[in-house]
């Protein structure tokens, strides 16, 4: 525990929550995790890669309310809303986006970051930047701590993202010196679980629903290249801690257990009894080699330990999607 350690409303009842990217799989479950809380939640999504069914199961909470809208354009004048905090989770962020959608994703994360920090210095509210372990790149230094200022191919397909997102981080960081908005930044490493679209693109989702239909699993590449998955449970708990701890510095949140993407194709396979087999495709460029969080920072603010587990996670993450089908 330190100095800046998070300081939790005694009541929820009367705070408002502004979710950019409700209808998207990390925002849905950080919109529902404060709804549960008994907060009022507001969510914007223009649906360019968030889910409708994400918004339908949010509006079984009666505090909830959405507003479709692409915040990269403009948002909504919300000015009356008495908005406490205002949480940018609005971005397309599986790489399969980064070549169909390139200029949406520059978009939303600089025009609509701007919109929404303008809000939060308008309105009072403090504001939380969901950037990505995208802005270490293909990292030297592993695993990646928050002082590492990264290696990032501008020109490569991942530089909509990759350096957009840095982009987010220093406006972010401009708001909070220039104007004192009270300012957050997570960022977040690979995370899964329920919410998400089985045809996001991202590894686990691919994996899990070719093992559930039998279908080869896809490594791309040699499969060495190395993730560390988060499940989104424990996503939220870490992005809850730093909305409310007093340090406007980035923290990177994820789960450290590192495994190669072959061994996590065969660990989905043994854990849902598949009889799918592994195939290799081309290693898209710019594949960071690998990748863990350096949770030291996150650890000393609130004794930050993840609960689920690959096995737990990979086996509710196929439930949600067999639910689906
Ligand atoms: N990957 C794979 N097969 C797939 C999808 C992804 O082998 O069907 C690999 C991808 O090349 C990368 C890792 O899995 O090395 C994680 O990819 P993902 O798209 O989930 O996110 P990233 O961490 O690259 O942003």
């Amino acid at each position: 525990m330190n100095s800046h350690s998070p300081i939790f409303p005694e009541s929820y009842d009367q705070k408002v929550f502004l979710v950019a990217g409700a209808a998207g799989f990390v925002p849905g479950s950080v919109s529902e995790f404060y709804l549960q809380k008994g907060g009022r939640v507001i969510g914007l999504d223009n649906f360019v890669t968030g889910q409708r069914a994400n918004i339908e199961r949010l509006k079984k909470y009666p505090k909830f309310s959405f507003i479709e809208c692409d915040i990269g354009l403009g948002i909504p004048d919300l000015r009356e809303q008495k908005i406490d905090y205002i949480l940018n989770l609005a971005s397309p962020a599986s790489p399969v986006d980064f070549y169909k959608i390139p200029l949406e994703i520059m978009r939303v994360n600089s025009q609509g970051t701007t919109h929404l920090l303008s809000l939060a210095r308008e309105s009072g509210a403090r504001f939380l930047e969901a950037s990505t372990s995208e802005v270490y790149g293909d990292p030297e230094i592993h695993p990646q701590k928050e002082t590492y200022l990264g290696r990032v191919n501008s020109l490569g397909p991942r530089g909509c993202y990759d350096e957009s997102k840095r982009f987010a981080e220093a406006l972010t960081m401009s708001f909070h010196r220039h104007f004192g908005v009270e300012t957050r930044i997570v960022r977040i490493f690979n995370t899964y679980g329920p919410g998400m679209r089985a045809d996001d693109g991202r590894v686990i989702p691919n994996f899990v629903s070719q093992a559930l239909t039998g279908a080869d699993l896809t490594v791309y590449g040699d499969g060495r290249q190395t993730r560390s998955f988060c499940f989104v449970s424990d996503l939220v708990e870490g992005i809850h801690n730093v909305l409310f701890s007093g340090d406007p510095m980035p923290f990177n949140v994820g789960n450290p257990d590192e495994y190669t993407i072959m061994d996590c194709a065969r660990f989905v396979i043994e854990a849902l009894g598949s009889s799918s087999r592994i195939v290799h495709r081309e290693l898209p460029e710019d594949d960071p080699q690998r990748r863990r969080p350096d949770l030291t920072r996150l650890e000393k603010l609130c004794d930050f330990r993840p609960k689920v587990g690959l096995r737990e996670g990979i086996e509710r993450t196929a439930r949600y999607f067999k639910d689906l089908s």
